[in-house]
């Protein structure tokens, strides 16, 4: 049987910059996923540090978390059967370079950090990015 699965996108600064919310949005959309909940916000470098917790010895983490602070973001709670493994597919390789045509990243990300999107990569984390960003009364859908 298949079962239905949530995960948290976010698409990043570098992408709210482009005016490319709209066309991101549309992708979901397209390839079949429902939106749960979904709002606009800026988060703090210290709420950035908190997210990215996991990312913390990299030498790009007080890159990445100043880039996560320094705009507007949009994170979306996502709905769909496979929808963690179906999301990365259609978001594409981390590295622009390497994301395949017709991705997200493909499309709209600059560079390795400037990436455009971010999307839950487990279960688990799933469940913690979703709860970082979304209260349950918000996902009781
Ligand atoms: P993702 O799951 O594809 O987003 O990739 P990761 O979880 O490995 O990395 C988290 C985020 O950190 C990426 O989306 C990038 O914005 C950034 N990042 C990852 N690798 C690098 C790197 O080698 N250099 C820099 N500057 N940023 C990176």
């Amino acid at each position: 049987m298949k079962t239905l699965q949530r995960t948290l996108t976010i698409i990043k600064p570098d992408a709210v910059r482009k005016n490319a919310v709209g066309d991101i949005i549309e992708q979901f959309e397209k390839h079949g996923f429902r939106i749960l909940s979904m709002k606009m916000l800026e988060i703090s470098k210290h709420q950035a540090e908190q997210f990215y917790a996991v990312h913390a010895s990299k030498s790009f983490f007080n890159s990445l978390t100043n880039f996560m602070s320094g705009g507007p973001i949009v994170v979306l709670a996502l709905e769909k059967e496979n929808a963690i493994a179906d999301l990365r597919k259609l978001m594409g390789a981390t590295n622009p370079a390497n994301a395949e045509e017709g991705t997200i990243r493909k499309k709209w990300a600059s560079t390795i950090e400037f990436n455009a999107i971010h999307g839950s990569d487990a279960e688990d984390t799933a469940r913690f990015e979703l709860g970082f960003f979304f209260a349950g009364f918000e996902l009781a859908k």
